[in-house]
């Protein structure tokens, strides 16, 4: 097998998480190369894709660490590792800050605090997926041309798929380029592939019965190579149960103009959401990252409805960034609309006893209080009547964006074995990792904030690292 340079850092992955731990281990002096999959320039990744928005849980990267510590335990009701939320908390303000230093620019993407670090150029506000020339297209390309800058290297078209272990400590890294098995020996390896969204078998062992009946609302690349080789060399994995993504129209499946926005997030949550027998199968309170969990976890996951009144339409339904009134509609989306209930379900093809009694029974938790199954709270969104006429339906699916569970870490983004001691030489970052995320009300903790705070910190683990063996 060709072996190529001995490096002190290699890292899996060329999204941000990678760029982020290279071109910090770069900065401290290391020798670092950059394994990436993808062959183009423009190597497609959930960092390409991003809309771009730097939060934690909702919250400004600027709030104080404990703000932020206490807002993700909060949206994970604590199921998630204290010494790693810690270090993400600690550490995301300056991570955020030295992205800038490397000359990725911010603006201020709207008027809710957690808004006020948004990548620019920014994303255009189109149906459809728009990155050329916008905020993770310019992110990454500065990123890799800082690292070049730094004597770091990037070689694309190689995916690694195996790691090299002496006695316990990961030494490097097989990686297959242009047909070829090459050996990347190296004092440390950092693993950031970007998850396992796009892998069916995984997500079908984890996720959901149905992955093919999932919109894939990302770039496709995230085929849990890093999992795979983790496990391999003795890796807890953690929370692989639950991901972030959003409630796309059902027409997403097939219309590529329909993903990743609109989203239904906000009239799904106001409303209610009901399956093919016309019943409701979850808490809607819980948001809208949480309702889509749940519809992927339906047998039949293309079969869910969101239902909703003419109110909620014309309210709710214009909110946000994108609102589907009368985005989804204008893109494709088929709104279904009915004077009374009993004709909406004849339309959907849902029974409409059933159908009738979940709307009653809803109206009735909603105007009196009335117990309701399953509960519905309010944590995320406030519920709103089903009341006034014409009564719409839109057929929904589950986008998933990326998996937030992973390969367990530690506070210094070191993997972690059976027995919850650091694997020498390995680190992982970004959406390879779990433990920061997810728990039962499926938290979102904020994709490129985790990306960019783990990169950094594994950067710098790995350097400490590499140091000490040297002295
Ligand atoms: C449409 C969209 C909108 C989003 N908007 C936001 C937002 O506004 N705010 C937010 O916080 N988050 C957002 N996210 C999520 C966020 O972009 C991601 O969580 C983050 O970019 C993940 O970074 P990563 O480096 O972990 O993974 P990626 O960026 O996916 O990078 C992983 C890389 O690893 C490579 N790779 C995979 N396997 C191998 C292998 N075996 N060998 C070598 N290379 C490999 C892949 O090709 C890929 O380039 C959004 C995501 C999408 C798709």
């Amino acid at each position: 097998m060709p072996i190529a340079d001995r490096y002190d850092v290699v890292v899996v992955g060329g999204g941000l998480a990678g760029l982020a731990a290279a071109n910090s281990a770069a900065q401290l002096g290391l020798r670092v190369v950059v394994l990436e999959a993808g062959s183009d320039e423009r190597y497609l990744c959930n960092s390409r894709y991003t809309l771009g928005f730097l939060h934690v849980a909702l919250n400004a990267t600027t709030s104080a660490a404990e703000q932020l510590r206490k807002a993700v335990e909060t949206a994970t009701d604590g199921d998630v590792r204290p010494d790693l939320v810690n270090a993400f908390a600690g550490n995301v303000g300056r991570a955020v800050a030295w992205l800038g230093e490397l000359g990725v620019r911010y603006i201020k993407g709207g008027p809710l605090p957690w808004m006020n670090r948004l990548l620019a150029p920014p994303a255009l506000r189109r149906p459809g997926l728009h990155w050329e020339g916008r905020a993770g297209d310019v992110m990454l390309r500065k990123l890799g041309q800082r690292l070049k800058d730094a004597g770091g290297e990037l070689k694309l078209g190689t995916r690694a798929r195996q790691l090299a272990m002496d006695n316990g400590r990961c030494v490097g890294v097989e990686a297959v380029s242009n047909g070829q098995t090459v050996r990347f020996s190296a004092g440390a390896v950092v693993l950031a592939d970007g998850g396992f969204q796009a892998n069916a078998d995984y997500v079908r062992k984890y996720i959901s019965p149905r992955p093919e009946k999932l919109c894939i609302r990302n770039a496709a690349t995230g085929v849990g190579d890093g999992l795979t080789m983790a496990e391999a060399v003795g890796a807890r994995l953690s929370g692989l149960n639950r991901f972030y993504g959003h409630i796309q129209c059902y027409e997403a499946l097939s219309n590529d103009k329909l993903w990743p926005y609109p989203i239904l997030d906000l009239l799904a949550t106001a409303a209610i959401v009901v399956d093919r027998h016309g019943k409701r199968f979850a808490d809607e309170g819980l948001g809208g990252v949480y309702m889509t969990n749940a519809i992927a976890a339906l047998d039949e996951p293309d079969t869910a409805v969101v239902i909703f009144d003419d109110a909620i339409w014309n309210g709710t339904g214009r909110e946000y960034i994108l609102p589907p009134n009368p985005n989804a509609v204008e893109a494709g989306a088929t709104l279904i609309s009915h004077p009374d209930l009993g004709s909406l379900a004849q339309a959907l093809g849902l029974p409409a006893t059933e159908l009738q009694a979940s709307v009653d029974a809803y109206n009735d938790f909603v105007q009196n209080c009335a117990a309701i199954a399953p509960p519905r709270s309010n944590r995320a969104a406030k519920p709103q009547p089903i009341v006034k006429p014409p009564f719409h339906a839109l057929r929904v699916c589950a986008g998933i964006t990326y998996t937030m569970g992973g390969v367990a870490i530690d506070g210094g983004a070191r993997v972690l074995d059976l027995s919850d001691r650091p694997i020498p030489g390995l680190y992982a970052a970004g959406s390879t990792t779990g433990g920061l995320e997810g728990g039962g009300p499926a938290g979102y903790a904020g994709g490129l904030s985790k990306a960019l705070t783990l990169g950094l910190l594994a950067g710098e683990s790995a350097a400490k690292e590499i140091d000490a063996l040297k002295s």
